[in-house]
């Protein structure tokens, strides 16, 4: 199947190409030139897995094997058999997409992209081993780590900035097994390590080198593709639940950051799905809110530090896919990218304004919200959640409220609440002194909700990874690798 650029329909690629690119050679994201029919209604019948297998044999179809695939990447690695739970609260319902390995969402795709590449570049018979650089502010790091360690033929190395993450994610990611695995603190922040990946990106590009560069962010199809069997998951679950008939749509709110997690929604839909409304939910950081009221996006703005990092972002990569997909229009993307670089903003036409609209509606929740929220469905529901989470379901709130529209909703929780155990406590009225560990057992003690099991682990853990380095010094480390 072809997949080309979303700036360009010259340069296509089929779809293993399109997983080990990445990034088209143009700068746009890779997508497929038509989406495939699909049978959705048998795609409900089976496994989670099973569901994974389908859509991603639709969507990535010169990527063989993809039964063995999928079951290497999850068997044995989630809390549970369906991987993403759905659970009732309220008048909600809570789909759990942080019971992976790491506890954060991002274990869904994480788990897979190592597989797809590794086929990928079977199928393309590539021989050097793939380096994945990755530059995290915490949650990416650790699951990237957890998918690709000792994955044949790829390595990995993270860098994180040194007093940037919590005490957690930093144990999560120097305790790390593996013998393909690199892990380094940098001294600077987030931007520091990310501005500094992306220059061994510039300074690698056509030099001999014992192996390919590549990344595991969302900007990659093989970690987008992934992340639609939880929507399948959760319509099944509603339907088994008698909480919907087959064939009725169903609303999602989304925690959304670079709008990777909404757009696998959307996707969903595309395949045929009965998917609603799709509502965009933003901390303060809040550029996608006022995108999708008014069809301007608007970077030029303080990035502003909030209970819920993981959506402390200003540039939402996975937009330009939406915009490609409404449009059509690879040229009217190549112009909007290209204002976004240069002058930090564009505005859409006001058609597809409207059609984002039809589909798309959007609200944010501060910090000081997302305190109530959390404390409030604690309190009334004894549904524990996290801060991402507390955002989606504010924005759930806001839109019943605002539109009356009473479909069933299912809230999309990214996290577990035990990443971010101050945040939780303070909400819940608990002592929020100590370490995080300490903190995470108090949490674990008021509320009765088990610890996961791979964080509760993690104390105690020898550290394996304990290097800090000056960002001028990332070059080297890699080419030292
Ligand atoms: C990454 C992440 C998100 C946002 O997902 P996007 O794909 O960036 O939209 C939300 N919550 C948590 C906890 C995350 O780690």
């Amino acid at each position: 199947m072809l997949y080309h650029s979303t700036r360009s329909e010259k340069a296509s690629v089929d779809s293993a190409q399109a997983v080990l690119e990445g990034l088209a050679p143009d700068g746009g994201l890779y997508m497929p030139a038509e989406i495939p029919s699909f049978d959705w209604q048998n795609c409900l019948n089976g496994s989670s897995l099973d569901m994974s297998e389908k859509i991603l044999s639709a969507l990535l179809p010169d990527i063989p094997h993809m039964e063995q695939l999928v079951h290497r990447a999850y068997t044995g690695k989630f809390e549970t058999e369906t991987l993403t739970p759905t659970v009732p609260a309220g008048d909600f319902h809570i789909l759990e997409l942080f019971r992976g390995p790491t506890s954060a969402f991002k274990d869904v795709a994480l788990s897979m992209l190592p597989q797809l590449l590794t086929a990928a570049k079977k199928a393309k018979g590539v021989q050097e081993d793939i380096l994945i650089l990755t530059a995290t502010s915490g949650d990416t790091g650790k699951a990237a780590l957890e998918g690709f360690h000792d994955v044949e033929g790829v390595r990995i190395c993270v860098f994180y900035p040194y007093g940037g993450v919590s005490q957690v994610q930093r144990a999560q990611m120097v305790t790390q097994e593996g013998g393909n695995v690199a892990v380094c603190a940098v001294y600077g922040n987030f931007d520091d390590a990310q501005t500094g990946v992306k220059n061994i990106f510039a300074a690698c590009q056509g030099r001999e080198l014992p192996f390919r560069l590549s990344s595991a962010n969302s900007i990659n199809i093989g970690r987008l593709a992934p992340q639609i069997m939880y929507y399948f998951r959760a319509y099944r679950d509603l339907l088994d639940g008698g909480k919907i008939r087959l064939g009725d749509p169903v609303n999602f709110s989304v925690p959304t950051g670079n709008f990777g997690d909404i757009l696998a929604g959307y996707l969903a839909k595309q395949l045929g799905l009965p998917v609603g409304t799709l509502i965009c939910a933003s901390n303060a950081n809040n550029v996608l809110t006022d995108f999708i009221h008014t069809g301007t996006y608007n970077r030029m703005r303080p990035l502003l530090k909030t209970t819920s990092p993981s959506m402390d972002i200003l540039v939402s990569s996975n937009l330009e896919r939406l915009l490609y997909l409404l449009s059509g229009d690879t040229e009217l993307v190549a112009g909007l990218m290209n204002r976004l670089n240069k002058e930090g903003a564009y505005t859409i036409p006001d058609a597809l304004l409207a059609q984002i609209q039809k589909e798309f509606w959007a609200a944010y929740c501060d910090d000081s919200r997302a305190q109530e929220v959390m404390g409030r469905v604690y309190r009334e529901f004894g549904y524990l959640c996290d801060p991402h989470t507390a955002s989606g379901w504010a924005a759930a709130e806001d839109y019943v409220a605002q539109t009356g529209d009473r479909r069933p909703m299912v809230v999309l929780s990214t996290a577990s609440p035990y990443k971010f155990p101050v945040a939780v406590l303070t909400a819940i009225g608990g002592d929020t002194s100590g370490s995080e560990f300490d903190q995470m057992a108090r949490l674990s003690a008021i509320t009765g909700v088990p610890i996961p099991k791979n964080l509760a682990g993690l104390q105690g853990k020898p550290e394996r990874h304990t290097g800090v380095i000056e960002k001028d010094a990332m070059l080297d480390y890699v080419l030292h690798l």
